[in-house]
């Protein structure tokens, strides 16, 4: 990612965006939000540092003022060419000054504020020391849903993300997979993500035979044998926007019990889909596909959530898991990737992204979520 800006928002759409932050900040109880450089910061102004750095970057949002950028005087001109920067005014600090006195002279004393999850210690511990009375909450913790719900535009580069990832599966599934390594396979996820326009690739899962038995394994070593399943689980951002998906292959013929726990993720998939809509709690994503594994006896082989939000980054909030009581709202975009693990053996999981539209859900991928037999 480059500290220019994509072309797709306006100022006036940061504008809302920081607005939006100060009040649901004012509406959690909070004096204000600081925003430092990474996904929020550039989801509220289209900045994006090319490094958060020991010098000082905030955003300061404080309901009833107007938005401020503490920037280094030598990052300024990056930020003034920011998407959002009509939107804002910029507090420049040079070397030798103190940048959190600068940033303490915008916040009330005794406030508490949200920051940013990835917000530097060093920061946040030089803020406290210029205001000693304050306090601090994480921002996921404060407004989990702050970006959660994406506008028009947002949906469309969503999509478009989802089609890339897509075409990538399309095209893996053309590949030969017996005989090479999963790190080979791996390299071809990457090279094509990009090739379909993705600027940055999170993930690029190759898990075959026992290694798709564990959720975590990424990709290594092993030689990818006929006989074995595979699970493929890739995205990244595309546009600032994020893809996820995942299927399960088989090399050669698969046997009967291959078979029949594919299809049992398939419907437990396609139950997690259609539990999606308005009003309904996370939770409720996850009960729908978590019960159709269970009812078939896998139920302690579903060994994680049934999905996480996604956005300007691959996870984030909300969460599709028991306890989540969060409605779904229209627009707003989440994985549903229920899998069965069978230690020692192997492992399917199948993922689509999915939105919320006002009466139901709409996949942001359609690839087949038949079992594909490669080479
Ligand atoms: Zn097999
Ligand atoms: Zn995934
Ligand atoms: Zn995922």
């Amino acid at each position: 990612m480059t500290a220019s800006t994509r072309a797709s928002f306006t100022a006036d759409d940061y504008r809302a965006r920081m607005a939006r932050a100060a009040r649901e900040a004012d509406a959690a109880g909070l004096a204000g939000l600081l925003v430092a450089p990474g996904p929020d910061l550039v989801w509220l102004t289209g900045y994006a540092p090319p490094a958060a750095t020991e010098r000082l970057t905030v955003l300061v949002l404080v309901p009833g003022q107007d938005p401020a950028l503490v920037v280094p005087t030598l990052e300024a001109p990056d930020a003034a060419k920011a998407a959002g920067a009509p939107a804002l005014s910029l507090r420049d600090w040079t070397d030798g000054k103190d940048p959190y006195a600068v940033t303490a002279a915008l916040l009330a004393a005794a406030g508490r504020f949200g920051v940013s999850d990835n917000a530097w210690a060093l920061h946040l511990l030089g803020l406290q020391r210029a205001l000693p009375d304050s306090s601090y909450a994480a921002l996921t913790d404060a407004l989990p849903m702050l970006r959660a719900v994406k506008d028009t535009a947002e949906l469309e580069l969503m999509a478009a993300a989802g089609a890339a990832a897509d075409a990538t599966f399309e095209e893996i599934r053309t590949v030969a997979f017996g005989g090479r390594r999963e790190s080979e396979v791996a390299a071809d996820l990457d090279a094509l993500l990009r090739r379909h326009g993705h600027e940055q690739v999170d993930f690029t899962i190759v898990a075959s035979g026992p290694n798709g038995a564990n959720p975590h394994h990424e990709a290594g070593d092993r030689v990818i044998e006929r006989g074995d399943m595979v699970v493929l689980d890739f995205g990244g951002l595309r546009d600032g926007y994020g893809s996820d998906t995942s299927r399960t292959v088989h090399v050669g013929e698969p046997t009967d019990e291959e078979r029949r726990v594919h299809d049992l993720v398939r419907a437990a998939q396609q139950a997690g889909y259609e539990a999606v809509r308005p009003g309904v709690a996370c939770q409720e994503v996850d009960r729908a596909a978590r019960a159709v594994i269970a009812d078939a006896g896998y139920g302690d082989r579903f060994i994680h959530r049934t999905g996480h939000g996604i956005g300007v980054t691959t996870h984030e909030p909300p969460y599709m898991i028991e306890g989540e009581e969060q409605p779904l709202v229209p627009g707003m975009c989440f994985s549903v990737e229920p899998g069965v693990y069978l230690p020692g053996r192997f492992g399917v999981r199948i993922e689509d992204i999915v939105t919320v539209t006002e009466d139901g859900g709409r996949r942001l991928n359609d690839t087949t979520r038949e079992l594909v037999v490669v080479d």
